[in-house]
């Protein structure tokens, strides 16, 4: 059986039906992995075992993981030299949430290095190509969770999105994203890179793969203390909607300020267009602090690195240097500074520096307090809509290396989705259309539009973008990885 233009739910269903067995869908991806993923390299590790527990919520398909989730005796690298040979001990919680629903499998997806950056070059272990491009990024660092469905190397994956993380690569490689409020799972073994950021979320191909994933791992984990302790259970005449005549859109007019790329701007200006002629109110908006936003996520978000990994010293998860020392502070210095990469090392010396005695206040307390006038700018502005919608990204993707020399331009382009990840909001990103351009031979670029609504409301976010999407029907598989 083909399997290409089903979305995970309708797989589910076809093994729930016996109109197929869980070994042909195990195959058909496992052969998909072995046929392709030479030309896009996705995959850090795939355990060709699979696992068959317990319950059959979700059939025993297969789910690509990005490699930052621990799984137990599975090599979880982070994208790190630093953890090359790390196997855990143990499961993340969420990946406890999803074997115990049937997800058989043990696949690991690539990422920038402890999930800094945002092209899936700087993992220290593979590059990641975008199936839509012959030579372009994937946006990072979930990249290769993006490109692994992208391809449909997997029905789904897993990823976290710390500033943007996985909204970037699903928005220039044509897949769902989705990220809940921060406080709706649990980060337990997962490897922390901010913690008052990371989210860990699913990207799958329709919005209603998003909401079954989503129904599975939204829950109180005791090991965590800032999981709430409920559970959100979609109400499913959220799906019977059909027009957004019950809506109010705001788009924020700091948006769409000149360094938007024309394509993007074009593309998302028409997308909004479509929401007006389904009946939505269109109103823009003022959002003033967050213009702020880029600024004060690089001085938290390194402060937070800083501290999370300098747990990486030697003295646990593995040894890997075989240089000499005279005292342990030396042997650290050695190890850190032979096994992390720049952009790690560059966000650990910024971290310590707003974390020093002499600059704490001055950085890391006013970026504290911004961060607070941020979330105040939001609440404001949600008492008078039901949603915001602005673009991903200000470009399409770029060539491999086109801007790694310049890692000023590259943290520029978080400023669209940092904005949502400060103020702990859920949010979406969808398939809005693609750019062509004379100068980019025959590639065609996906653009995506991205969907922010009040903390909690994941059920309205799922309600208007399932309802976008059957109005559009955008979804489309890139050229190469048809057959
Ligand atoms: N571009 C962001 C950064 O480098 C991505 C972080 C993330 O979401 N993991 O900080």
């Amino acid at each position: 059986m083909n399997f290409k233009d089903l979305s995970l739910i309708e797989i589910i269903e076809k093994i729930k039906s016996w109109k197929t067995t869980r070994q042909e869908v195990w195959d058909y991806f496992m052969n998909r992995i072995e046929k392709y993923d030479s030309k896009i390299k996705a995959y850090n590790f795939v355990n060709k075992k699979w696992l068959s527990e317990k319950d059959w919520k979700l059939a025993w398909v297969p789910i690509a993981i990005k490699d930052i989730f621990c799984e137990k005796n599975i090599p979880t690298t982070s994208a790190s030299k630093m953890l090359e040979d790390f196997k855990p001990p143990y499961n993340a919680t969420v990946i406890e949430k999803l074997l115990k629903e049937g997800m058989s499998s043990q696949w690991k997806v690539n990422m920038d290095e402890f999930a800094m950056g945002s092209t899936t070059a700087t993992s220290a272990l593979n590059t990641t190509i975008n199936p839509w491009g012959t030579n372009r990024i994937p946006w990072g660092s979930s990249g290769g969770s993006a490109a692994a469905v992208a391809a449909w190397l997997a029905p789904a994956a897993l990823w976290t999105d710390t500033g943007w993380s996985i909204r970037q690569p699903a928005s220039v490689c044509w897949v769902v994203w989705f990220k809940p409020s921060y406080w709706r799972n649990s980060r337990f073994w997962v490897n922390a890179m901010a913690s008052s950021l990371d989210t860990p979320w699913t990207l799958t191909k329709t919005v209603k793969d998003a909401a079954l994933l989503y129904e599975i791992m939204n829950w109180e984990d005791t090991k965590e203390n800032t999981s709430i302790p409920w559970k959100d259970i979609i109400d499913s005449k959220i799906w019977e909607t059909k027009n957004f005549s019950w809506i109010k859109v705001w788009v924020p007019k700091q948006y769409f300020e000149e360094w938007l790329d024309s394509w993007v701007k074009e593309i998302i200006e028409k997308a909004i267009e479509d929401m007006k002629n389904a009946g939505a109110e269109i109103v823009e908006i003022d959002l003033p602090m967050t213009k702020y936003a880029i600024a004060t996520y690089y001085i938290l978000m390194p402060a937070e690195v800083s501290t999370n990994l300098s747990r990486l010293d030697w003295i646990r998860y593995w040894y890997n240097s075989d240089k000499q020392y005279s005292n342990t502070d030396e042997l650290f210095m050695n190890n850190r500074a032979e096994w992390f990469w720049d952009e790690v090392k560059r966000r650990i010396i910024l971290g310590s520096y707003v974390l020093s005695a002499w600059y704490y206040d001055a950085y890391y307390q006013k970026a504290a307090k911004v961060r607070t006038l941020i979330i105040e700018d939001f609440k404001k502005a949600f008492e008078k809509c039901d949603i915001i919608v602005w673009p991903v990204s200000p470009s399409v993707a770029w060539e491999l290396w086109e801007k790694s020399d310049d890692p000023l331009k590259m943290y520029l382009s978080d400023a669209y989705t940092i904005p949502a990840s400060l103020a702990w909001l859920p949010a979406m990103s969808i398939p809005a259309w693609y750019a062509k351009s004379e100068d980019w031979k025959n590639e065609i670029l996906p653009v995506w539009i991205h969907m922010i609504t009040p903390q909690f409301e994941e059920q309205k976010l799922f309600e208007i973008a399932n309802t976008y999407e059957s109005l559009t029907k955008h979804y489309k598989m890139p050229e190469g990885y048809n057959d």
